[in-house]
């Protein structure tokens, strides 16, 4: 992993800087460039707009850790709130939910029950996605999603191919024909849990994808979704559905709101499946911050912002 990375990885915990950064306006010029704003309305107005594109949106309301159940709670009661707005515009939107903002590091039944009430007010056509978070929440994360996918079958999870474990997590899973969402993994993380060089990560997501595909070809998987801006990655899976003669909606790309436009764009207008994460929220840091150890580079367009005025 390399130094800014690693560096930025932990300033996203520091709450020292969480407190502060909001002050400053570059920051927050820079926050709008991954969200479209703070409200779910805001949420709301970007993914409409993305729909006139074929591009579905998925709303993550942004915070995460929260201190007690009435917080949960909170949560829970704000995403059957969103759920009831997007369902009469007949829009295509889902949700994705991270289990520590509904109660898992207080008690994984408070959580499953946080849950189990959006689960029943989502349609059921729909996925809630389930996001992962670090390593110490896979196992956790993992129970709760196996109990959910027996009673919703269309419950989706979130799989991090930079982790060693991914592999017999994704195959012990088939059993329950599950929907997953695979990302490389976005957290700070020891290298004796996950693969330290990129090359590796990048050849895990490669092969992990080929598994899911040819297990949602093969109906031992409802949905297989790719989390992901790698444009080369995304290639190598467009050939591996073109050379075993899988239709090109077996493909469904997802990324995050503000990255990689014109290839969201691209891949609507070819016939893959093309989503995008819209987060909001006030709870941004972390979030933003992890978004800048993903790519560095993301820090020069912070100090423009810094001299923009
Ligand atoms: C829909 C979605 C859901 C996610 N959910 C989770 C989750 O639940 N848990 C989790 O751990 N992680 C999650 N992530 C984050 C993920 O783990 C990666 O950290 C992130 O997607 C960057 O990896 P990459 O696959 O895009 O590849 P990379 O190799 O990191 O990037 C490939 C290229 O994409 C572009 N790019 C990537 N990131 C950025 C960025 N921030 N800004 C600008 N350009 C960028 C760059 O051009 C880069 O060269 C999610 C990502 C997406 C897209």
């Amino acid at each position: 992993m390399s130094m800014t990375r690693s560096l930025l990885l932990a300033a996203s915990q520091n709450v020292w800087l969480r407190e502060r950064a909001a002050r400053y306006k570059f920051v927050r010029r820079s926050v709008a460039r991954f969200m479209p704003g703070e409200e779910i309305d805001d949420a709301l107005a970007a993914a409409k707009a993305l729909e006139g594109k074929k591009i579905s949106g998925v709303l993550t309301h942004l915070g995460e850790n929260i201190r007690d159940a009435r917080e949960a709670s909170e949560v829970t009661n704000h995403y059957l709130d969103v759920l009831r707005k997007i369902r009469p515009g007949g829009m295509q939107t889902e949700v994705s939910v991270k289990l520590t903002q509904l109660g898992l590091d207080q008690s994984a039944e408070l959580c499953f029950s946080n849950l189990k009430q959006i689960l029943e007010h989502e349609d059921a056509a729909k996925t809630v996605w389930i996001d992962m978070e670090a390593s110490s929440y896979v196992d956790a994360t993992l129970a709760v999603y196996r109990r959910a996918v027996e009673r919703f079958p269309r419950t989706g999870i979130c799989l991090q191919a930079y982790l060693y474990r991914t592999k017999d997590d994704l195959d012990s899973l088939f059993a329950l024909k599950p929907s997953v969402r695979l990302v490389k993994g976005a957290y700070k993380e020891a290298a004796d849990v996950a693969y330290p060089a990129k090359k590796d990560v990048d050849e895990s997501y490669f092969s992990l994808g080929q598994e899911m595909l040819r297990a949602q070809r093969d109906g031992r998987m409802l949905r297989a979704a790719f989390g992901t801006h790698d444009v080369a990655l995304i290639r190598r899976l467009q050939d591996l559905i073109a050379e075993e003669d899988m239709a090109k909606n077996a493909l469904e790309i997802q990324m995050l709101y503000g990255i990689q436009r014109v290839e969201q764009e691209r891949l609507a207008a070819e016939g893959y499946r093309s989503a995008v994460l819209i987060a909001y929220g006030n709870y941004w840091y972390p979030w933003f911050v992890r978004r800048l150890a993903e790519r560095p580079a993301n820090l020069w367009f912070m100090v423009r912002n810094l001299f923009a005025g």
